[in-house]
């Protein structure tokens, strides 16, 4: 079994100060639980100043989001150098909502997969469906053109250098979660284009973590789930109580 991994996904949430004051109040909660991986990915500028604070409680920083190139004339954007020199280990790729609003293509979400794994970055590959796909019935058309968009061409030596996020873009932000067994059939699925595709012993390995509204009363459900290896959490990744309940996930 792969080590569970939770990943709040700050979004365009809190300045830095208040980035960092959220981190220090979830901190006493969070270095309890050696078992599990804990990631935060707060927006680009407080990633330094959120990294010191994780790095000395042996918690993992993550980016939301960069571009594939190492350096150049490429105005407002930000390389995986870059990102590693700040001491992140994930950088989510290819989330709902970068599609979504800054059109980015299954193409490009590629590029910055080879290149975060070239650096040494731990790419998130977001993938999911929207509710009319879902609707006609194209969930995993839809799924497996992501997947081989993400990561085509990839050779890895170990499972733990990707972690795959199946997240419904009808669950993001919404309050509605996939029940924990129509989760579980596309985490199923998504490890089997894997094993097609990398091999069944590094498949096993991989981290497929669902993400969409979870929250403190669902959270346990899904991770019991046999192929739910952890939940990108968005919304009640803010909130101290709420993220504090879910990577406790399991216990009372
Ligand atoms: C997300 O940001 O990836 C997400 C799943 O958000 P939420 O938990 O708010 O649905």
């Amino acid at each position: 079994m792969p080590t569970p991994l939770i990943v709040a996904n700050w979004k365009m949430h809190k300045t830095v100060s208040e980035a960092v004051d959220l981190v220090q109040e979830m901190l006493p909660d969070l270095r309890v639980i050696p078992e599990i991986q804990v990631a935060v990915a707060p927006p680009f500028v407080a990633l330094s100043a959120v990294g010191v604070v994780l790095r000395e409680a042996g918690l993992f920083l993550a980016a939301q989001n960069m571009f594939w190139e190492q350096e150049g004339a490429y105005t407002g954007e930000i390389s995986p150098v870059m990102l590693r020199d700040l001491g992140c280990r994930f950088v989510i790729l290819g989330h709902s909502e970068r599609r979504q609003y800054f059109g980015e293509g299954d193409g490009e979400v590629g590029r910055k997969v080879h290149s975060a794994l070239q650096e040494g970055l731990v790419p998130i590959l977001c993938v999911g469906e929207t509710l009319g796909e879902r609707e006609y019935g194209k969930t995993f058309e839809v799924i497996e053109r992501q997947m081989r968009g993400g990561f085509e061409d990839i050779v890895l030596d170990s499972g733990e250098e990707l972690v795959i996020a199946y997240e419904p873009v009808w669950a993001i932000g919404t309050g509605k979660t996939s029940s924990p067994e129509a989760a579980q059939e596309v985490h199923g699925f998504i490890r089997g284009l894997l094993g097609n595709v990398l091999g069944e012993k590094v498949s096993e390995k991989i981290r497929i973590i669902y993400g969409g509204s979870v929250k403190p009363d669902n959270v346990d459900a899904l991770m019991a789930m046999k192929d739910i290896n952890g939940a990108l959490v968005g919304g009640a990744s803010l909130d101290v109580d709420s993220f504090s309940r879910i990577v406790n996930f399991g216990r009372d």
